[in-house]
């Protein structure tokens, strides 16, 4: 198999911490993030009313010096187990607040959405790790969004909560991802401070060809504006899916068919190009009439 920075993972389902090649990975995964061998990735997330884009997704990406591209899904539910996503996220939000500043020279109206772990929560630094670098970079607490996924397990709800209300307070948004892919309640998920949900790439995998799965999308759509969220459709892959999207009421779009994950240089170089010709926005706006 081809190996990239987008390649999916194949062992995912083999997540036995107490398998010493795992352990080592974990301790590799350690040394990458001290010594900054880590990177992260952006993919733009755009306005289907404007056709601009709003705000960009920061997503890990990690060369192995032997191993080569291990995507994150071979790597972050195993430091999630392990602990070690503490160093994860704390590089994590350092970078990205790092790089939203530079990204601000392009467009100062750019959000930077960062994911978090539920375990990340738990931490009494969380939240001095997103005010400290708020401040440094002299951000504005309103552009920093956390994405937080649906099925996230909490070791402690009520504490999480709690945490995801103080950062709420200070100004951060919530995200909730992967929305539809799990089983989680409603009612449990109104009681998130949140003011987004990305409805998960599953949820519209066939609504090219199903009617019933163009009907789920429809009515989660709509639930979920109607309960004052901004819905984002992710994962999208065609022109097709983004104008269904777009029908179905949509308000934002994530996925391949605008742009893949990007490193920091391409990505200004594409945002660039994007500014003085809009590209995708106008692509749709033309195709639409
Ligand atoms: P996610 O947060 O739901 O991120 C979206 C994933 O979909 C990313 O995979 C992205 O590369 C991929 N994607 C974007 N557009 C398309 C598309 O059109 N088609 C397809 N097939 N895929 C698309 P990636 O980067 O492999 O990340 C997988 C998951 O790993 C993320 O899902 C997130 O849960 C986690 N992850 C990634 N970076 C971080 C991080 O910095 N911290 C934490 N805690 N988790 C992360
Ligand atoms: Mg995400
Ligand atoms: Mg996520
Ligand atoms: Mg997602």
């Amino acid at each position: 198999a081809p190996h990239g920075p987008h390649q999916t993972g194949l062992y995912s389902r083999k997540n036995d911490i107490y398998d010493e090649s795992r352990l080592t990975l974990m301790s590799d995964l350690r040394e990458a993030l001290h010594n900054n061998q880590t990177q992260l990735y952006y993919q733009p997330k755009t306005s289907l009313a404007t056709g601009k884009v709003v705000g960009v997704e920061a997503l890990i990406r990690w060369h192995h010096p032997e191993r080569g591209w291990v995507p994150p899904i071979d790597f972050v539910p195993m430091a999630e187990k392990t602990g070690v996503i503490k160093h994860l996220t704390r590089w994590v939000v350092d970078q990205a607040m790092n790089d939203l500043k530079a990204l601000h020279e392009i467009d100062p109206e750019l959000t930077i959405s960062v994911n978090i772990s539920a375990r990340d929560l738990s931490s009494p630094e969380l939240i001095g790790l997103f005010e400290t670098r708020i401040k440094r970079y002299q951000l504005k607490a309103e552009q920093v969004i956390i994405e937080l996924t649906e099925t996230a397990a909490m070791d402690d709800p009520h504490r999480g909560l709690k945490a995801l209300n103080e950062l709420t307070a200070i100004g951060l948004k919530l995200s909730i991802d992967d929305f539809g892919a799990g089983y989680s309640s409603l009612s449990y998920l109104k009681k998130l401070p949140a003011s987004e949900i990305k409805l998960d790439r599953t949820l519209l995998q066939d609504i090219e060809s199903s009617d019933s799965a163009r009907m789920i999308v429809e009515t989660a759509i709509s639930m979920g504006q109607g309960l004052g969220y901004r819905v984002v459709a992710e994962g999208i892959e065609t022109e097709k899916s983004a104008r269904l999207l777009e029908s179905l009421g949509a308000e934002m779009l994530q996925g391949y068919w605008i742009c893949p994950p990007k490193s920091l240089e391409d990505l200004k170089a594409w945002l660039d190009v994007e500014r003085q010709v809009p590209g995708r926005g106008d692509v749709y706006s033309s195709a639409k009439r």
